[in-house]
């Protein structure tokens, strides 16, 4: 598609207004951001039997902090973890690609501002995803879908070394990512571009799943169904994978971490703050029950209590902690 020439009227407005956000952010001090949303009943999840052979795989690429500012004080740093599912049928799926080469060779001042002044980012070069999926003898040409939870740049990672895939990511990506000037993905990937939950070609969610209500079966096997969320960002997306030893709910950042997911305060990270507590308190419905192991967006610690399982790998567990990461460079 041919892209006009300079920044339309709209984007540059926005840019402001993000530009006056982050001024009054940084003059007033953090207040938590309590909002208790509706209690969600508990639901059966009802998954048919799991796929023989259905496997996850675990990495992590990286630490990171986000400011005080958003978040209240002293922030801890936290994972950024990478995930790849071998699915029978459909070579492998990547959920979620990790930091990117720029971020892992010079840190948040790879980022362009006001996201770069806000978070801390620190990765390693040579250890993006697809070095590390090679040096476990995993190919990323292999990875015929990447799923995008959503599209901020620690989760994007380097999207040009899985040119064989088709992205799927949440509703308004297209218009809000790829139809811009300056879009973040270049022109490879867009072409196998899918839009969740929008449009006749693309992912309609067409049922409900436990405690969620727009959902898709994304191969039609019920290995993976992709879950409608919103809160962090509009186009945030889950996936429920349904292990054979248990299913796995991996959130993005529609759940940050484990102490988000307990506590009432949405953060001033999230862009709809009614929205977040809606999926907070579904996934702690889900959590109630206890059949489900939850993967947040940036909280690798549950793992760590995780029995050994054949349909678990977890690459590396060394890298899930922080302190592996340059976090001490200035
Ligand atoms: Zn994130």
């Amino acid at each position: 598609m041919k892209r006009g020439r300079g920044w339309p009227i709209a984007a540059v407005c926005g840019v402001l207004l993000v530009a006056l956000g982050v001024l009054l952010i940084a003059v007033v001090p953090y207040r938590p951001v309590r909002v208790e949303g509706p209690r969600i009943e508990p639901r059966p999840l009802e998954l048919p039997e799991p796929l023989a052979g259905l496997r996850l795989h675990v990495f992590n690429t990286g630490a990171n902090r986000m400011s005080s500012l958003l978040v209240g004080p002293d922030p801890p740093w936290r994972a950024v973890p990478a995930f790849l599912i071998e699915v029978p049928g459909h070579g492998l799926v990547a959920f979620d690609l990790g930091l990117s080469h720029e971020v892992a060779e010079s840190g948040e001042e790879a980022i362009a501002p006001p996201v770069g002044w806000l978070m801390e980012s620190r990765g390693r070069p040579g250890l993006t995803l697809e070095f590390q999926m090679k040096e476990d003898g995993l190919s990323p040409e292999a990875v015929q879908t990447v799923i995008l939870s959503h599209l901020h740049g620690d989760h994007t990672g380097v999207a040009s070394a899985f040119a064989h895939a088709s992205f799927i990511a949440g509703p308004g990506t297209r218009s809000r990512f790829l139809d811009v000037p300056d879009a973040p993905f270049g022109a490879a990937p867009a072409p196998a571009w899918q839009e969740f939950g929008v449009g006749e070609e693309d992912r309609a969610p067409s049922t409900r799943l436990g405690p969620f209500e727009a959902v898709v079966d994304l191969f039609g096997d019920g290995s993976i169904h992709l879950i409608a969320a919103g809160g962090h960002t509009d186009e945030d997306i889950m996936a429920l994978v349904n292990l054979p030893q248990g299913p796995v709910l991996l959130t993005g950042d529609a759940v940050v971490h484990f102490d988000w997911l307990a506590s009432d305060d949405v953060e001033r990270i999230a862009s709809d703050p009614e929205r977040a507590a809606t999926i907070r308190n579904q996934v702690r419905s889900l959590a109630a029950a206890g059949e489900v192991l939850i993967l947040p967006g940036h909280d690798l610690r549950r793992l760590r209590e995780t029995r050994p399982r054949s349909d678990l790998v977890l690459h590396h567990p060394e890298r899930f902690e922080p302190s592996f990461w340059p976090i001490d460079r200035d």
